[in-house]
């Protein structure tokens, strides 16, 4: 766990030295939060007190990655105000950063809240908050305020960074539901305490939001529209993380490849790759999600000519037939896809493709489905996302005719499996008994004599080694190849 702190930060040490808080807060952000952390921490210490012992949190993550790190921006938040993070639900503060890219995510989270009013009825100082994708729904709102009052804090996705305002407001009133939703992310707020899981490596946001409205698709309506941070303030990030240990980052959003569209001074994707690059001790880039229709001739040629952007690219294909395509609305078709993946292998020839694909989207036909199979089988992917098409409400695609039976969609689903299965596993091997650099991310859980890592086309390799391998790069022999994983041997 690497924590950034605001101990560290020298804006942070000012404001707070002189700041009363009986005065309202000031306007402008960062400085408003900072405010609240401070407040929040007098009440969570008062309130400590009382209780004679400690607050604890957790947060819970729902979902992609995005989610992922605005969760370490959340732990990084309540840590700062001063509660223990806890593993278990039987917390002080139990916050779930919920997802709705399908129907079923929206269920659990319904379907965990009961569990969580039991706690809640046993500790008197617990309080509940929810935020994420799914809290951007009107409809949800509706029914958290008619039949879960007992949540404390409801808030969405464009207003993370105004957590420990939320809790300071929650811990003052909490009788009271807290509900804060924005429609759209009105700032970036950049410099607040974030807690990032692994030492070596990090995601980092580079925008936020999706334009493309694919049909099937709930994101642009509840992440809103694409707004990117600016280079300065990515590297700054970068350069401020690789100085604390990291060697490795995952370039983050919906849709990397438009990224730098909304900026004062346009900057793309590919000039941004080729600046990060250029940061003393970072050894390693990747970046998702792209979209096919964005990815640039410029970005492929960045990827060829930089070893430091690893050779793995998520290209999310969706579906192989043309006709499907348009409905989904992902302005490109089976021909271009196929186009581009040539190109990508012809400039990066040892790339590793990853993609996602939905199965059962409204009118898909047999030959349809047939089409998808044969893009999997010429593409020849080291892995992929297989969907069953969740109908979202509010998406165009839920309102469209021709839902596919789901007996059909589960036999092609398990067609599917199987096809991307046997030629994953039969291009996961193509590099047994080479020798490559893996970066060491744990001890192996199942035998603590190995020591588990990635190459740096996200391959997992197991090797003998210990916790001392943690966050360094290790040349290893490919032995063996076990279906998804390698077994090594670490090259001394
Ligand atoms: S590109 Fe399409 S699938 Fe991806 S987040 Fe945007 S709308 Fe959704």
């Amino acid at each position: 766990m690497k924590r950034y702190s605001m101990r560290a930060n020298e804006k942070y040490q000012e404001l707070i030295a002189g700041m009363d808080l009986t005065k309202p807060a000031p306007e402008n952000e960062p400085f408003r939060q900072y405010y609240f952390i401070e407040r929040a921490k007098n009440k969570l210490k008062e309130i400590e007190a009382e209780a004679g012992r400690k607050l604890t949190f957790n947060v819970i993550t729902f979902g992609c990655q995005m989610n992922a790190r605005d969760s370490e921006k959340l732990r990084g938040i309540l840590e700062e105000i001063g509660y223990v993070r806890v593993e278990t639900e039987e917390a002080d503060l139990v916050i779930y950063n919920t997802c709705t890219v399908r129907d079923n995510a929206n269920k659990k989270v319904y379907g965990r809240l009961g569990k969580l009013q039991s706690l809640k009825r046993q500790n008197p100082y617990m309080q509940i908050g929810l935020c994420g994708c799914m809290m951007q729904e009107e409809q949800v709102i509706e029914k958290m305020k008619k039949s879960y009052r007992f949540v404390n804090l409801i808030f969405g996705t464009h207003n993370i960074y105004k957590l420990a305002e939320l809790v300071s407001r929650s811990l003052e009133q909490p009788d009271q539901m807290v509900i804060d939703i924005q429609q759209s992310a009105d700032q970036v707020v950049e410099e607040l305490p974030v807690d990032r899981k692994y030492s070596f490596k990090s995601g980092v946001n580079i925008m936020y939001g999706c334009n493309n409205f694919c049909t099937y698709c709930i994101v642009p309506y509840v992440r809103g529209r694409e707004k990117s941070r600016t280079p300065e303030e990515i590297l700054c990030e970068i350069r401020q993380i690789v100085s604390e240990g990291v060697v490795e980052v995952m370039l983050l959003g919906q849709n990397v490849n438009s990224y730098g569209k909304n900026l004062e001074k346009p900057v793309s994707f590919a000039e941004l790759l080729v600046m990060i690059q250029e940061i003393e001790g970072l050894e390693r880039i990747r970046f998702m999600t792209s979209h096919p229709k964005d990815l640039s001739p410029e970005l492929i040629e960045v990827m060829a000519k930089y070893p430091k952007i690893c050779p793995h690219q998520h290209l999310p294909l969706q579906s192989g037939s043309s006709r499907l395509l348009q409905k989904m609305n992902r302005h490109y078709d089976k021909e271009s896809y196929l186009d581009l993946v040539d190109r990508i292998r012809a400039a990066v020839p040892d790339i590793s493709l990853t993609t996602d694909i939905i199965v059962g989207f409204p009118g898909e036909t047999e030959e349809d489905f047939l089409e998808t199979m044969d893009v999997v089988e010429k593409v020849r992917y080291d892995s992929a996302f297989t969907f069953i098409y969740s109908k979202r409400t509010g998406t165009p695609a839920a309102a469209m005719e021709d839902q596919v039976p789901e007996d059909v969609i589960k036999d092609r689903f398990d067609r599917l499996l199987a096809l991307v299965q046997k030629v994953g596993r039969e291009q996961t091997a193509r590099f047994t008994g080479q020798t490559k650099k893996v970066l060491v991310e744990q001890v192996n859980e199942q035998d603590p004599s190995l020591v588990t890592g990635r190459m740096d086309n996200n391959s997992v390799v197991h090797f003998p080694g210990d916790a001392s391998l943690i966050g360094t790069l290790v040349d290893v022999h490919l032995d063996e190849c076990h279906g998804f994983y390698y077994m090594g041997t670490a090259v001394r």
